[in-house]
C-alpha cells in the first residue's frame, strides 16, 4: 500500500506543498521553502535517508527554496522538468525576489521531460509536460491509482497557479489546464490548498473554465 503524507511546515500560502511518498522506493515531491519544518514531519513517518530522490515541479521559491535543506538531510537526488533547469538560481523567473531571499542554490541531479516514467513500485508516474504556470513545469500522473500531482498548473476548487508571463505563456497554461482536466483523477495532489478526492473532475473542469478567461 502506497503512503502519501503531505509533510511540508506551516499553513501559509507562502509555502508550497511537500508530499512525501513512501512506496518501494521513498520520494519527495516539491521541497518548500522551510526544509527543518519538513524534516520534522518526515521523522514521523521514515527515516528521510531512506528517501532517494526530491521531484521538484517547478523552478518556483515556494517549491524549492528547501531544497538544500532536505538534500543534506535525506541524501536524496534531485529532478526537475529539464525546461526549468535554466531558471534555476535566477531571482526573477524563481520569484525568489517577493520573498526579497535569494534563489536556492543547489546542484540538479537528472532531468525530466514528456515521456519519461519514475517507477516507485507499485506507482509508476507519468511524467507531462504542463508549461505554462512556467516553462518548464512538469505535473506527475500515476493512471493506475488515478492520482495527479499538479504543481501549480491546476489546484482545487477551480484554481490555477497563474502566470506571471503573458502571450505564448498563457495559452501554453490553458493547453496545460486542458490537458490535465482530461485525465481520470481520483486523488488530485495540488502544489498548494489542501489534497482532495471529492468530484476532482468537476474541481479540474472549473480550473480550465477559469483559465480560459485568463487574457
Ligand atoms: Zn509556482
Amino acid at each position: 500500500m502506497v503512503e502519501v503524507h503531505k509533510v511540508n511546515g506551516g499553513g501559509h500560502s507562502h509555502e508550497g506543498n511537500v508530499y512525501l511518498i513512501i512506496d518501494e522506493v521513498a520520494v519527495l515531491i516539491d521541497a518548500g521553502r522551510d526544509a527543518e519544518a519538513s524534516i520534522e514531519n518526515i521523522e514521523k513517518y521514515i527515516d528521510p535517508k531512506k528517501i532517494e530522490f526530491i521531484i521538484l515541479t517547478h523552478c518556483h521559491h515556494d517549491h524549492t527554496a528547501g531544497v538544500p535543506g532536505l538534500k543534506e538531510a535525506t541524501g536524496a537526488k534531485v529532478l526537475i522538468g529539464e525546461g526549468e533547469v535554466c531558471d534555476l538560481g535566477d531571482d526573477i523567473a524563481t520569484g525568489s525576489y517577493l520573498y526579497e531571499e535569494d534563489p536556492a542554490e543547489f546542484e540538479v541531479d537528472g532531468t525530466l521531460e514528456e515521456g519519461d516514467v519514475i517507477n516507485l513500485g507499485e506507482w509508476s508516474f507519468a511524467v507531462l509536460q504542463t508549461p505554462g504556470h512556467s516553462p518548464g513545469s512538469i505535473a506527475l500522473y500515476e493512471p493506475k491509482a488515478k492520482v495527479l500531482f499538479s504543481g501549480d498548473t491546476i489546484l482545487p476548487h477551480g484554481n490555477i497557479g497563474r502566470t506571471r508571463r503573458s502571450g505564448e505563456m498563457v495559452k501554453e497554461l490553458v493547453k496545460s489546464v486542458e490537458r490535465l482536466a482530461g485525465l481520470d483523477v481520483l486523488v488530485l495532489y495540488p502544489g498548494h490548498m489542501e489534497p482532495t478526492d471529492e468530484n476532482v473532475d468537476e474541481q479540474m473542469r472549473t480550473s480550465l473554465e477559469f483559465a480560459k478567461t485568463i487574457h
